[in-house]
């Protein structure tokens, strides 16, 4: 498929989307300012859709999203905003079976800029050589930063930080323990 072709498809699908969209829902929000519930971090995995997981409208979740739900600085600086400017008290960190990223981690797959994400998650994951485990280690040490990072900044309002694996065969959500 040619790339105009690509870009012509994302705008008809644009089109079709806008108008089974709520508009009522969509003026509200847009006029009177967003107000989510939660703030999920997941992968960038297209089999990975929180708003569908969640059964999320418009203005529910803050989400954001990067390859192997990693955390940095970008991510915190996210976080920070929607818990202390939209006063969005939960964050979930959302794993996921089969995560290409914890994969790339898995077989030792470095360098280039993919390098930034698997270096972050061989950290996280240490000697763990079980994918699904290794996907638990990854969602929990996201977990345990946030909580790390954010006890030294209770001004920004986060309340309770939780990590889950969601899995991208059954579609079954599992909340990790603390
Ligand atoms: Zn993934």
């Amino acid at each position: 498929m040619e790339h105009n072709d690509l870009i012509e498809r994302l705008a008809a699908r644009a089109a079709l989307s806008r108008a089974a969209e709520d508009a009522a829902l969509r003026e509200t929000t847009a006029l009177q300012g967003q107000k989510p519930w939660a703030i999920v971090i997941c992968c960038s995995d297209s089999r990975v859709i929180p708003e569908r997981i969640f059964g999320a409208a418009l203005g529910e979740l803050f989400v954001i999203r990067v390859a192997g739900n990693v955390l940095d600085r970008h991510q915190l600086g996210s976080v920070e905003y929607a818990a202390a400017h939209l006063h969005c008290p939960l964050v979930v960190v959302l794993g996921h079976t089969g995560c290409g990223a914890v994969g790339a981690a898995l077989a030792g797959e470095s360098g280039g800029f993919i390098g930034y994400i698997t270096d972050e998650i061989r950290l996280a994951i240490g000697e763990e050589r079980d994918p699904l485990r290794a996907c638990e280690k990854n969602a929990a040490h996201a977990v345990t930063r946030l909580r790390e990072e954010f006890a030294g900044h209770p001004e920004a309002g986060v309340a309770r930080i939780a990590g889950a694996v969601y899995d991208i065969l059954t579609g079954e959500l599992r909340f990790l323990k603390d």
